[in-house]
């Protein structure tokens, strides 16, 4: 391959110095319904009242656009995670924070996005939803008609999903947990930015 990077002139580190913050990547995986887009949404809205520079990028809007081509075999859901991360890596070196909401149900690929990310900038945690609090919910109908065949692959259903270990685990069954699961988040980037100016 007759590839070889470039060294362009301003580094990840002169980005996130006129922003005032260090690149870091949220990592949100769980069940479809757990409530990843709902703590993403309102974790967003809180660091951005508080001038953090920050990108959600979000399973589903992805998948319409950039994955458009993939679908939800092994492989497929490899490559989602596979092109997601390269694309935190880059939000990183522009110095954002990025929130990522992917069920990325397999320990492989969140290995991977760890792996490409790297192991400074990435956080994992895991939104932690019962399936069947997740199904009541059933905000877009899917479980329904996952639970009636007209889905293949579904995660939880007729898809594994392999519980992640030794990260941040949010529970997130009820309606009180929600702002609960938020200041955990925003006190961990608060915390691990103050770490970093030491
Ligand atoms: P995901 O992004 O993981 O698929 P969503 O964020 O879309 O899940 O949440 C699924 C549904 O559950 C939404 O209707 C959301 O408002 C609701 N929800 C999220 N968190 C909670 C919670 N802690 N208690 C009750 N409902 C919640």
């Amino acid at each position: 391959m007759n590839i070889i990077a470039h060294e362009f002139k301003i580094s990840q580190k002169d980005r996130e110095k006129i922003k005032d913050q260090n690149s870091m990547t949220i990592w949100m995986s769980g069940l479809s319904g757990s409530g990843k887009s709902t703590i993403a949404n309102n974790l967003e809205f809180t660091l951005n009242s508080m001038d953090y520079h920050t990108y959600i990028l979000d399973g589903d809007n992805t998948r319409l656009g950039l994955n458009k081509n993939l679908g939800f075999s092994e492989e497929d859901r490899v490559e989602n995670i596979r092109r997601v991360s390269e694309v935190c890596k880059l939000m990183n070196d522009a110095g954002l924070i990025v929130i990522c909401s992917f069920i990325s149900p397999f320990q492989k690929v969140r290995d991977q996005a760890r792996e490409i990310i790297g192991e400074e900038r990435f956080v994992e945690v895991f939104v932690d939803a019962d399936l069947e609090t997740c199904e009541l919910r059933d905000p877009k109908g899917l479980y329904k008609k996952a639970r009636a065949g007209e889905i293949k692959d579904f995660t939880g259903i007729s898809s594994p999903f392999e519980k992640p270990k030794d990260c941040i685990v949010l529970k997130n069954n009820n309606i009180d947990d929600l702002d609960a699961n938020v200041s955990t988040l925003v006190e961990l980037i608060v915390g691990n930015q103050r770490e970093n100016k030491k």
